[in-house]
């Protein structure tokens, strides 16, 4: 489903990947970790072509992720993507911020989408927020529409850039609990977080980065009993 190998990318003379390879099945849920600045972010960015890589190669989808290629809008419509910040247009109420998408980019009928939107409302809990803005809504209320608004596009491919990192304290459950009910529909996901507990829950394959490498590739029970490099026990010791 995900295909990177050897990939590299410079912002200037700055290497913020070296030599990157990752394989990612189908339904695989694969949680991405490591210290700020090692490439994490960078990393899920080049895999929906809001970043590309210099050298190597990543195919999504059966998709060469490439600036010039004519299949990046393809790309983009199957594979979702949540943000730290929830990014939902202010001006438009819940439900027309999880229409705009479906009616524009897939041409679905407003009665059809509208459908779709309540139905990915009651699958993260909150179908009575459809007719608020989205600044009437707490920080966990807006994340679940924006992990429904994705679910709207009914894409394959889920990625997620630290989903609950700006988010208080008592709301970062309940957007772990939508997501891993997500997790069990069988989509294939890229998470990047430092939510522990989610991972060995969730992931099938954790991936520990450090200054743009992959440095270790693990199951969660290896990941967290067994660790082989002294770097992730280091950093395990230092957010568990
Ligand atoms: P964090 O945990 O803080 O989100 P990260 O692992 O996601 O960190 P990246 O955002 O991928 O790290 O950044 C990797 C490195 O690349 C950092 O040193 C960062 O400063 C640098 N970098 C990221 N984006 C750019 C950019 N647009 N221009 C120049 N350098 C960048
Ligand atoms: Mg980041």
């Amino acid at each position: 489903m995900i295909h990177v190998a050897h990939v590299d990318k410079f912002y200037g003379d700055f290497q913020a990947l070296s030599d990157v390879d990752l394989s990612v099945n189908q339904g695989e849920r694969i949680v991405i970790c490591g210290p700020s600045g090692s490439g994490k972010s960078t990393l899920i960015r080049c895999l929906n072509g809001l970043e590309f890589h210099d050298a190597g190669e990543i195919i999504v989808d059966g998709i060469s992720v490439e600036e010039d290629s004519k299949h990046l809008k393809t790309l983009r419509q199957e594979v979702g993507m949540v943000f730290q910040q929830f990014n939902l247009f202010p001006h438009l109420t819940i439900l027309e911020n999880l229409t705009i998408g479906p009616m524009k980019v897939r041409k679905i009928a407003k009665a059809e989408a509208e459908k779709r939107a309540r139905l990915y409302l009651e699958r993260v809990h909150i179908p009575e927020q459809a007719d608020k803005y989205p600044a009437q809504l707490s920080g966990g209320q807006q994340q679940r529409v924006a992990i429904a608004r994705s679910l709207c596009m009914e894409t394959r491919i889920m990625l997620f850039d630290e989903p609950t990192s700006a988010l208080d304290p008592e709301m970062i459950n309940e957007v772990l609990d939508v997501m891993v009910e997500l997790a069990d529909t069988g989509i294939t996901m890229v998470c990047v977080t430092h939510e522990m507990g989610f991972a060995r829950k969730v992931a099938d394959r954790i991936v520990f980065m450090e200054a743009g490498r992959i440095m270790e590739t693990a199951t969660p029970d290896k990941f967290f009993t067994n660790p082989d490099s002294e770097r992730l026990k280091l950093f395990l010791g230092q957010i568990l």
